[in-house]
């Protein structure tokens, strides 16, 4: 039995913690301290994919640069095309894609037309080449039923000369490259990468390689944080792991907060006997956050080092995994200067009972499917406890369930996160 004169504190295991914030005032409260790091650099088009646009793209010149034809056909003035009934028409010369035709064509005239090849003078209108008659290799016959400016592709219909392109802050895809390729720019401005350096804390902690003594653990977390930053727009330094002891700790904050934008370190963030990364942070940084309601992952801690932005998460791998994507990377969105995105979220019926308290917001691992009927249904990973990683590694998205709600039926609707979408 507790003896009653024990104050009892509020643990990670609780559902109640009046110190803790939740999760959307934590969001606004990182996203309004990150600022884009700023400094930018000139690339090459093919070096800037996935890179964030430090100054809006604008065209000088018009897309299509010349009215095209759309068809193989034949090109002729839209006003002179059949009334009642078909007419004949004099094939007076070939456009091609690359060698237009240079003369004029008027009344009763056509010019045999190829996609892409500039309209011809005179002309406004193509008939496609299979609804057209020959009569002879000059002579042609068009039926009724056409209409004028048929099948041709306007000068600047896709872009406008003058017009803006792609935004500053958009993060370049695939099909940027192409636009941008389309009015002849050869390297753009863009922000630099953000620097991130993440370390492991624990001194239970081991290196893949190295034996394992009772009680001791490789380290998993760095190579999660590593796949997570690779698929984003970061410069990576990985600086190992420290042991939990107040001078190498702070050792490590120093040297990585010198070479970093952002500094990201996991485990030792709660109140054990060797979790220090509270106190050194308040010792030589600033701390702006230490609790979330939040489950997993309340113990998160996010502040100032110097010059970098700091997060210290978790040392519960799934608790990482899960408080990366809920704070972490808004946060380096924001610093790489896209802005935070909000990460794509619907509602789906859920196959699978979740067991949940009223009190803190949960994310639970997931798998979203289509069952036999092909609705998209979503069930949970199995056990949800926060060292179960193999249920990261299984969920294609984060079940997300709301701090008042408290468990879910079968055939009741939840929200979900898949990874790595954003709108
Ligand atoms: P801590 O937050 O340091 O108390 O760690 C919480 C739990 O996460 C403990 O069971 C740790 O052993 C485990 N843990 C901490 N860091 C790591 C890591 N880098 N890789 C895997 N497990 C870890
Ligand atoms: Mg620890």
């Amino acid at each position: 039995m507790l003896n009653d004169k024990i104050k009892i504190q509020a643990s990670c295991a609780d559902d109640d913690d009046s110190e803790a914030i939740s999760v959307e005032a934590a969001r606004q409260k990182i996203l309004a301290k990150m600022t884009c790091i700023g400094k930018t650099e000139k690339l090459t088009l093919h070096q800037s994919l996935n890179r964030v646009l430090a100054e809006d793209v604008v065209s000088s010149i018009n897309v299509p640069g010349h009215t095209n034809s759309a068809m193989d056909g034949y090109a002729l003035s839209g006003d002179d095309l059949p009334g009642v009934s078909s007419d004949q028409y004099k094939v007076i010369g070939t456009s091609f894609a690359g060698q237009p035709f240079k003369q004029q064509c008027s009344a009763g005239q056509c010019v045999r037309i190829m996609t892409g090849a500039a309209m011809p003078t005179g002309t406004d209108t193509v008939v496609m080449q299979e609804h057209i008659e020959k009569v002879t290799d000059t002579e042609i016959l068009i039926a009724t039923g056409h209409k004028k400016n048929q099948n041709v592709r306007q000068a600047g219909e896709d872009i406008r000369k003058d017009s803006v392109v792609v935004k500053k802050g958009h993060a370049i895809q695939a099909a940027d490259l192409g636009v941008i390729a389309s009015i002849g720019i050869a390297e753009i401005d863009v922000y630099k990468q953000p620097r991130i350096a993440f370390f492991s804390t624990g001194d239970e902690l081991r290196s893949i390689g190295e034996p394992l003594e009772t009680g001791d653990i490789y380290d998993s977390n760095r190579y999660n944080l590593y796949g997570m930053l690779s698929q984003l727009n970061v410069e990576i330094i990985d600086l190992g792991v420290v042991k939990d002891n107040l001078s190498d700790l702070r050792q490590a904050f120093k040297a990585a907060s010198s070479k970093a934008d952002l500094v990201i370190t996991t485990g030792g963030v709660s109140v054990g006997e060797a979790d220090y990364v509270k106190t050194i942070i308040e010792e030589i940084g600033k701390i702006h956050i230490w609790k979330i309601a939040m489950k997993p992952g309340r113990p998160i801690t996010f502040g100032e080092l110097g010059n970098a932005f700091f997060f210290g998460l978790p040392g519960n791998p799934v608790s990482v995994m899960t408080t990366f994507y809920q704070f972490v990377l808004p946060a380096i969105q924001q610093l790489s200067g896209q802005g935070a995105r909000s990460p794509l979220t619907f509602e789906v019926v859920s196959d699978s009972v979740l067991r949940k308290r009223r009190g803190r917001f949960e994310c639970q691992r997931g798998i979203l499917s289509r069952n036999e009927t092909g609705q998209l249904t979503v069930r949970a990973t199995g056990k949800q406890g926060s060292g179960i990683l193999s249920s990261m590694s299984r969920a294609n998205c984060l079940i997300l369930l709301a701090e008042d709600c408290d468990g879910i039926n079968v055939g009741d609707v939840v929200t979900v996160q898949p990874f790595n979408t954003y709108l």
